[in-house]
């Protein structure tokens, strides 16, 4: 028997959906609750012609101001949270900060780093989302996804070759992450654990803007240094404003949206600092950001 096919929303508005409160709205749009669900939709998109998009917390994306054709499948239904001893399964629509917080309280260390990057577990591990020096890549012991072809594939922290803010998952823009096991090490007292945690928290405080309208940081960090908000804020380019996207005066990597912000100025401001800092320093900088509906093909 085929497994039902979970609401199908029209016209949903996804600026509220993301981190910068941008873009348009989602033509069609729906939440999984399970594998099965998952398969259903991919199988109705390709049916009906439409384009896939995959959100999660929207704290890596641009959306473009006319929105997303066909289907966007939002992530925040795959909530499995299992523990079996030293191995956890968490679905990709668990969050990274609840996935680090309910870990602190089973007194397991090492998750910490994850508590200030506020998107799923999905998204996480498709870009090897990291802080501090540590990625999540490091955690991992087996990785769900799920093709469009309706195949389930399972793969090793090594098969997905995690480098920085990199996996090959992100050839796959059709491939989604449905659910991850990580290993759990470094039993630890609940306390010491919180204590670590809000002394991240407290030095993420003082090097990034208080406003939560942004998408973290917009470039990667060059691979021959220096830091990619350095040489922006050495490009005199700090404060610079189009319309309400405006470079974040404390740290130069972050784009704000100070009020009613477009995709179209955010990402002529990107272009901008792309242009400045090239012309300066002969650095080109590349997009740690996702902009959809343009970068489906994978390449960004
Ligand atoms: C204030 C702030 C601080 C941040 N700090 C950090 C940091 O320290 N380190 C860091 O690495 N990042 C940081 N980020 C960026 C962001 O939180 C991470 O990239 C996070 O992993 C994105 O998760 P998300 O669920 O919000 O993804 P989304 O923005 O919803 O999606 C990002 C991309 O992943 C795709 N996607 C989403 N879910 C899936 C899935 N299940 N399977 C396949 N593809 C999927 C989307 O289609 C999109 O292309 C920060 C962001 C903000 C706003």
């Amino acid at each position: 028997m085929r497994a039902s096919v979970p609401d199908i929303l029209p016209r949903v508005p996804l600026a509220p959906r993301t981190t910068w409160r941008i873009g348009g709205p989602a033509e069609h749009f729906a939440v999984p609750r399970s594998l099965e669900e998952v398969f259903a939709l991919f199988e109705l998109a390709a049916s009906r012609g439409w384009p896939l998009f995959f959100l999660g917390r929207g704290s890596n994306i641009l959306v473009d101001d006319a929105g997303l054709p066909g289907l966007t499948l939002q992530v925040g239904g795959l909530t499995e949270f299992s523990r079996q001893g030293d191995r956890l399964r968490a679905g990709a629509g668990v969050a990274l900060p609840r996935l680090a917080r309910r870990l602190a309280d089973m007194g397991v260390a090492g998750f910490e780093f994850l508590e200030g990057i506020p998107g799923t577990v999905g998204a996480g591990v498709r870009l090897n989302a990291g802080a501090w020096g540590r990625e999540i890549a490091g955690l991992l012991s087996r990785v769900w996804v799920a093709t469009p072809a309706g195949r389930l594939l399972e793969f090793t922290p090594a098969e997905l070759e995690p480098g920085y803010r990199s996996t090959r998952l992100l050839a796959f823009p059709h491939w989604l992450v449905v659910g991850a096991e990580f290993r759990l090490f470094g039993e630890e007292d609940p306390v010491s654990i919180r204590a670590r945690m809000a002394e991240l928290a407290a030095r993420r405080r003082t090097v990034q803007p208080a406003s939560p309208r942004s998408c973290g940081s917009v470039f990667k960090n060059p691979p021959q240094g220096p830091a990619a908000g350095r040489l922006i804020d050495e490009a005199g380019l700090k404060g610079r404003r189009l319309g309400d996207a405006v470079v974040s005066r404390k740290h130069a990597n972050f784009i704000l949206n100070a009020g009613r912000a477009t995709a179209a100025q955010v990402k002529a401001l990107i272009a901008l600092i792309q242009e400045e800092v090239w012309r300066r320093f002969g650095v080109a900088l590349e997009r740690e950001v996702v902009f959809l509906p343009e970068d489906l093909s994978g390449h960004h």
